[in-house]
């Protein structure tokens, strides 16, 4: 065996053995328990896969090249630059400031898979076709997660878009520039098989790369109400996927088997974030739900409001309590002290349970993160599905900084943009606490009739201090 058959086993091996990692470790994220473990393994898969590329032979081939063609100090200073700007930012993020950041990390990774693609086709004439139709699928698929990555941070941090965009006949033109963007992968690929000109496929990849960094932004631009989490899911996938052809054309095995890894599971949770929004992937990209209706103003009526003292005496007396987290918990960074509420109730007799919605917050998995953060143990975090039924036994009901997963209009108002979305049945519990600064609305921008309600009072203030306030009061 000579030394380049070698290294052809170590290297296949290597990348082998992180794909294995990456298995297990995203395995192991599915439990809370074991999370970290399969966290930590991943890195080991990654750091792995990361090392071995140091040793692939077109790599070490520019050792003896000048400083310019060096990819070693093109990787080092890449991995240096990427590693100190990711830092930075790491720390100085908010937590209610993570949700546009993993938004804007999906399109790093459609922007990464992009620019492989664009330098493969920029240095490599000899590929073949088939790997240069993957080649145009990654440009697409990479460019459309990009633009729309872009457009979801600019939304979910108010910086960009913050009113709904409306664009006319939005589905012929996504239909187009999708169909156009397809022809130029065609050209390419016809231009590999040595059909067309090779000039003709510089022309298609153009054609694509417009055609798709244009169609990540109509499509995403005018997605609004409450269907941003089915979205920025979809455009998870979507950074799976392009890095996965990315894989292909490049013959990377590992980057496949990451990409396809990324790519489903973003699929899969973009189908579970369907059904919690009671919609269709279809209906979400070709209709205009939520995209402009307002809902309802419905009646003009004022909401009552409380002082925690009052509060105090309803929550002592109750012997089942349910806490319904939202944004608002988030942002007042409150779940901690609902976690010394709910050890205060517990001694005081009562039952207590939290209701999470899967789309409460900005990103998935929000309200769990926070509240495990907070040690509230996971068996007492109950789905919708699980805590409706019991929710007209329930004494209080304590909407913290929730509003749209908690809103009826989504129940029994046609004409709400949030119509249809399944919602945790606040509405139903003897008494509702909804815990909020002021009139503020949700994501969606819709009025909540809840808050009108007869059995509803509102305690105004920032959560958390109002939460501090009522654990004051049992500890007086
Ligand atoms: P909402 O965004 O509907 O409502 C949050 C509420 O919190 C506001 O009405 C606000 O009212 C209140 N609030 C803000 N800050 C504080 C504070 N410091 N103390 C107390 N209250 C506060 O949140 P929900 O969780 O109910 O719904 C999530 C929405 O976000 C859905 O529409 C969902 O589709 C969307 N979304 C979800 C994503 C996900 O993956 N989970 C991703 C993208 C969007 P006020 O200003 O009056 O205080």
């Amino acid at each position: 065996m000579n030394f380049e058959n070698i290294r052809t086993v170590c290297t296949t091996v290597l990348y082998m053995v992180s794909s294995v990692l990456f298995i297990r470790g995203i395995k192991l994220l599915g439990k809370a328990d074991t999370a970290r473990k399969g966290n930590l393994m991943s890195s080991v898969g990654m750091l792995i896969a990361v090392v071995t590329v140091l040793f692939e032979k077109q790599v070490t081939d520019t050792l003896t090249s000048g400083p310019m063609g060096n990819a070693y100090i093109w990787g080092v200073a890449a991995i240096a630059l990427g590693s100190i700007i990711g830092a930075i930012w790491a720390k100085k993020v908010e937590m209610t400031g993570m949700p546009q950041l993993v938004a804007l990390f999906n399109g790093f990774g459609g922007l990464s898979s992009l620019l492989v693609a664009l330098t493969q086709y920029m240095t490599d004439k000899s590929i073949n076709t088939f790997s240069a139709i993957a080649l145009g699928l990654t440009v697409a698929i990479g460019a459309i997660a990009f633009t729309g990555s872009v457009v979801a941070w600019g939304k979910l941090s108010g910086k960009m878009f913050k009113k709904n965009v409306t664009i006319p006949a939005k589905n012929a033109i996504n239909g187009l520039l999708a169909a156009v963007g397809l022809v130029g992968v065609v050209i390419y690929a016809l231009s590999i098989a040595e059909v067309l000109d090779a000039s003709v496929g510089t022309i298609g990849i153009i054609i694509v790369t417009a055609a798709y960094l244009i169609l990540g932004f109509t499509m995403v631009v005018a997605i609004g109400g409450g269907d941003m989490p089915v979205i920025i899911s979809l455009l998870n996938a979507f950074s799976g996927l392009a890095a996965a052809f990315a894989g292909l054309s490049i013959s990377n095995s590992v980057l496949v088997v990451s990409g396809c890894l990324v790519g489903t599971s973003g699929l899969i949770l973009t189908l579970i974030m369907c059904k919690a929004m009671n919609r269709t992937l279809y209906a979400l990209l070709f209709s205009s739900f939520g995209a402009t209706k307002k809902g309802a103003a419905g009646e003009q009526k004022e909401p009552k409001s409380m002082s925690v003292e009052d509060a105090y005496l309803i929550l002592e007396a109750a012997s089942s309590v349910v806490f319904i987290p939202g944004y608002g918990m988030a942002v007042a960074q409150a779940q901690h002290a609902v976690k010394e509420l709910c050890d205060k109730l517990e001694a005081n007799g009562a039952e207590v349970n939290f209701a999470i919605h899967p789309v409460a917050g900005r990103m998935p998995g929000h309200m769990n993160v926070l509240l495990a953060e907070a040690n509230v143990p996971y068996e007492q975090l109950k789905t919708a599905d699980e805590m409706n039924p019991q929710m007209s036994n329930t004494d209080v009901a304590i909407v913290i900084g929730a509003n749209d997963v908690v809103n009826p209009s989504a129940i029994n108002d046609e004409s709400s943009p949030l119509y249809g979305m399944p919602i945790i049945n606040a509405f139903e519990a003897r008494t509702v606490f909804v815990l909020k600064r002021g009139k503020g609305t949700g994501f969606s921008g819709v009025e909540n009739p809840l808050f009108t309600n007869d059995n509803t009072v509102m305690i105004y203030g920032d959560a958390k201090n109002t939460v501090a306030q009522l654990v004051s009061e049992f500890e007086e």
